[in-house]
This record gives structure tokens, C-alpha cells and sequence, in this order.
């Protein structure tokens, strides 16, 4: 990265308070509902920590580096029961009468395009606000099929972006794909990533032609879709689709197929609904 923009970025992160969210025209109880998972508190530390009792059957140190999607059900839970991805209904999901749009300032340059033994990953620079809190681009990774369902409807393909706060808090915004065009940017990532050569060195790429014109999103609280699973992961999943051509999804598919998670009980969690 960049060593003065990190600097920038360093002081810039002083700068902001966190969170402080206002849900002033929400109804009551959705304060209530939301100020557990909003608290100004430090959160809790997303490290890479795990007790020893989780590795018995195994050598290595960590489990998440290891797990296989075909049996999620063996998977260590490190939190509760909030997890993700979910079934978005859309029916249930609160609008947001305070609505705050995304605004998301990427870089266009790409360091580089990693393989990590469950995805296919990109590590990036930028800044994300959402709902009005400043986070930091880490990474951007892919999914097939999509992790989260929309009125019980699977995706071909789900993108998503990974952001942290200066607390640690993460957020990531998921964009769906369906089959259809081709999209430039995916074929630029899935040509460098094949290529060992190429995938080492920095390129220029626009990232807004991985997100639609229109950025309504739904709004929940979280986890990590992979081993530890950590929770207080805040998700945006946009309500608009992309596509992507069935060369480009075969393409990836050489590589992963069925990098998804189950879908996972909502357990009384609120939706929000904000329109771009
Ligand atoms: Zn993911």
C-alpha cells in the first residue's frame, strides 16, 4: 500500500467518532433493537485467536485456514447465533427514514490478486462512509452461488467488499451478480489471477463498474461468513444486480465452486431497507 496514503488514512481515522448513528425517525424499539449492536464501546477484537479445544483433530493452529464447504456443520462458531449470510425478505425489511447513502472512494489501483485457499481475493485501498461512519477498503473477494438469498432467490455469483473501522469493526458491502453480460472489471481479475505473473503487480481497475447505478441496499448485523465466523459484522447488501457472462462464472468455477455458506437463521433480526 501506498505508505502516505496509509498516512492520510491515519489520520483521518483519528479524526472520526465512532459510531454515532442517528435512527432518529426509526421507531423506538429499533433504537433499542440497534443500540446493542451500536455501541460505542470498543468492539471486540477481530483477531485471529482461537482456544486450543477447536484444533484437537487437527495439526494446525488455525481451523479457519482448513474448513471445507461441504461440512459447514463442523465449522467452530467463536460467537453466537447472528450470523450470516441470510434470506433477505423483502417484505419484512424496514425502510430507513433517515436514509444514509453509501458512498464508497476507492482507489483504482489493485496491489495485487491472491488465492487463499477458499476464494479468490483482492487486495485494495479506499474508504467507505456507511451510515455515516468512515471505514478503510481492505479487500475484495467472490463468492458462487451468492451467500445471501433475496426472497428466498440464490445469485449466480456475490461480490464483497471488506471494509474496518478504526475499532476493528467490519463492514462489508455484497453486490449479486446473475448470468447475462460479460462485465469487464471480474474478467480483468480472472485474467491477472490465472496468470502468476501477472497477478503480483499492481493495475489500474475500476472498482464503481462493480456496483449498479443504483445503490439501494438492506442493512443487517452479522458475522463473518467464514471460520471464526466472528460476529458484529455490519452487512450492505445492494438491492440491484450485475451480471456476469457464464464464461466468466466457469471461469471462476475452475478455481471455486460453492465457496457459499448456508443461509442462517435471522433470529429476530432487523432488516433496514435504504433506497438510493
Ligand atoms: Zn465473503
Amino acid at each position: 500500500m501506498n505508505k502516505k496514503f496509509k498516512f492520510i488514512m491515519a489520520l483521518a481515522a483519528t479524526a472520526f467518532l465512532v459510531p454515532t448513528i442517528a435512527y432518529a425517525s426509526l421507531p423506538a424499539n429499533i433504537d433499542e433493537y440497534l443500540a446493542q449492536f451500536y455501541s460505542t464501546e470498543e468492539s471486540e477484537e477481530y483477531t485471529e485467536e482461537h482456544t486450543e479445544e477447536h484444533t484437537e483433530e487437527h495439526d494446525e493452529e488455525h481451523d479457519e485456514d482448513h474448513f471445507s464447504y461441504d461440512i459447514q456443520e463442523d465449522w467452530t462458531f467463536t460467537s453466537g447465533i447472528m450470523q450470516s449470510p441470510i434470506d433477505i425478505t423483502t417484505y419484512d425489511a424496514i425502510t430507513n427514514n433517515s436514509p444514509t447513502q453509501l458512498l464508497l472512494n476507492y482507489s483504482t489501483t489493485v496491489d495485487d490478486i491472491l488465492d487463499t485457499g477458499h476464494a479468490v481475493q483482492v487486495a485494495l485501498t479506499g474508504t467507505a462512509t456507511l451510515m455515516n461512519r468512515e471505514f478503510e477498503l481492505l479487500q475484495l473477494h467472490f463468492h458462487s452461488p451468492s451467500e445471501h438469498t433475496i426472497d428466498g432467490e440464490y445469485f449466480d455469483f456475490e461480490a464483497h467488499f471488506v471494509h474496518q473501522a478504526q475499532n476493528g469493526r467490519l463492514a462489508v458491502v455484497g453486490v449479486l451478480f446473475k448470468v447475462g453480460e460479460e462485465n469487464v472489471e471480474l474478467g480483468e481479475i480472472l485474467s491477472r489471477f490465472s496468470n502468476d505473473e501477472l497477478s503480483n503487480s499492481d493495475f489500474e481497475l475500476n472498482l464503481l463498474n462493480l456496483f449498479p447505478d443504483d445503490q439501494s441496499y438492506y442493512h443487517y448485523t452479522g458475522s463473518l461468513t467464514t471460520p471464526p465466523l466472528t460476529e458484529n459484522v455490519e452487512w450492505y447488501v445492494l438491492e440491484n444486480s450485475l451480471e456476469l457472462s457464464q464464461q466468466q462464472l466457469d471461469e471462476f468455477k475452475l478455481y471455486y465452486d460453492h465457496n457459499s455458506r448456508d443461509i442462517q437463521g435471522l433470529y429476530g433480526r432487523v432488516i433496514l431497507y435504504t433506497e438510493d
